[in-house]
């Protein structure tokens, strides 16, 4: 799923940092000696508003699909139940983060939170109705 996803991941990147920069450019930026506005960054293919993703904040709780092994204080993290330790998904919650492994047992992993959820999951790719179709989407 990554090569399928990239581009439309690149995408939402440069739309993240056109974003991040337009924040805080409010005013056109002038030019050290022209008092000119400076040519301001074109982006083309611009994603339409209705197509535009929410925020983190706005979202119940988010998935990601984690096929390597975990490694949590220089352990392979295993499914407690199952003994897996690869193809997992990543659920970030309110509750903290929860692991799924491939036979569906979840379990939540406190040694992993939020922020370590957000430097490892990249940006938001699809967004689903319900936790069922998010995983199947995750193809569990
Ligand atoms: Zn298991």
């Amino acid at each position: 799923m990554f090569g399928r996803n990239r581009e439309r991941r690149e995408r939402l990147e440069a739309q993240q940092r056109w974003e991040a920069w337009s924040a805080g450019h409010v005013e056109p930026p002038l030019g050290p000696d022209t008092q000119e506005p400076v040519a301001v960054p074109v982006v083309d293919d611009f994603l339409p508003p209705d197509l535009r993703l929410p925020t983190r904040e706005e979202l119940a709780g988010m998935l990601m699909a984690h096929d390597l092994p975990l490694v949590l204080d220089g352990e392979v993290r295993a499914c407690s139940e199952c003994g897996a330790y690869r193809n997992w998904i990543v659920a970030s919650t309110p509750d903290g983060v929860w692991l799924r492994c491939p036979a569906g047992h979840e379990q939540v992993e406190p040694r992993l939170d939020a922020a370590w959820y957000n430097r490892t999951s990249g940006p938001i790719i699809e967004q689903h109705a319900t936790y069922e179709e998010c995983l199947r989407f995750l193809g569990h």
